[in-house]
């Protein structure tokens, strides 16, 4: 059943197509949000998930397939959403992407592309969102930080230097919107088992000769607590409540989500 908290509300999830960005949009929708999608994918599948939502839910999709990392693009699909739905109600900054190596070792090429997509992506979204919430004196950012917002990890260099600085123009948002309806958040999930994600527990099951499970265990146990993997529905059930009004003195807060992680 679809409850109503953010019904007749469009929502732009960034990178949903996959896992957290996924869920986001998924909870989003439950609430009676419409949805633009967005991220890389098979186009059948996109279609297919686009379609799923919109009955699941009863709410309006759309997807546009812009490349975060490029701001002519980011443009275009706020003019689409205009054009659509009339603007953007809640803002979901959610597409990322990782890369690990030592800072001496990191390829400039993947340095570019995680501060693009990671950071600068936000700042070009949250510039054109703002003119529309400012309007209609209601809106929701909520930013995809990380634990790595709050605390470093070897390897992660500017994965680490994107969400700290993503939690930086959370901040500067928020005080800047802060007599308004509009409030603007991060989010610092620690780890989801999502296919970014994936990737790091395959390099680790290579490396050290571990099962796939075994790999998983390992990799919690380095940083997270509660030895589990926080799922992309529970951080959807945040966003719900930042959404909510019960959230409207949230203003600037990085709010972890991490089994623990950022409190060792
Ligand atoms: P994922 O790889 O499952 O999904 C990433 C999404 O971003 C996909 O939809 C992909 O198509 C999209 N994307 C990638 N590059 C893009 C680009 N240039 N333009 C448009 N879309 C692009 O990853 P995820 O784990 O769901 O990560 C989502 C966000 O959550 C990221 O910002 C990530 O840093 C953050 N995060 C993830 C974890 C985790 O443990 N998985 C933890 C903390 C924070």
């Amino acid at each position: 059943m679809t409850a109503s908290l953010l019904k007749g509300k469009t929502a732009l999830v960034t990178g949903s197509t996959s896992g957290i960005g996924l869920g986001m949009a998924r909870s989003l929708a439950a609430e009676g949000a419409n949805i633009i999608f967005n991220g890389f994918g098979d186009t059948h599948e996109i279609a297919q998930l686009q379609s799923a939502t919109a009955k699941e839910f009863g709410v309006q999709t759309a997807y546009h397939n812009a490349d975060m990392s490029k701001a002519s693009e980011i443009e275009t699909l706020f003019a689409f959403a205009a054009d659509r739905f009339g603007g953007i109600d809640v803002l979901v900054n959610n597409a990322g992407i990782q890369h690990v190596a030592n800072v001496e070792d990191f390829p400039v090429d993947k340095w570019d592309a995680i501060i693009a997509i990671n950071l600068t992506s936000a700042f070009h979204t949250t510039r054109l969102a703002l003119p529309y919430m400012r309007k209609k004196n209601w809106g929701r950012i909520i930013n995809l930080a990380s634990a790595h917002g709050l605390v470093g990890s070897a390897g992660k260099s500017a994965y680490v230097a994107a969400k700290h600085g993503l939690v930086g123009l959370t901040k500067v948002t928020a005080l800047e919107t802060a007599q308004t309806g509009v409030t603007c958040n991060a989010i610092c999930p620690g780890f989801v088992l999502t296919p970014l994600v994936q990737k790091q527990v395959d390099t680790r099951a290579l490396k050290e000769g571990l099962t796939n499970d075994e790999a998983k265990k390992a990799l919690l146990a380095d940083k997270q607590p509660s030895g589990e993997f926080v799922t992309p529905e529970e951080l959807g059930g945040l966003a719900v409540f930042l959404c909510s009004d019960a959230a409207k003195q949230v203003r600037g807060v990085a709010w972890n989500m991490d089994g623990g992680w950022v409190a060792q």
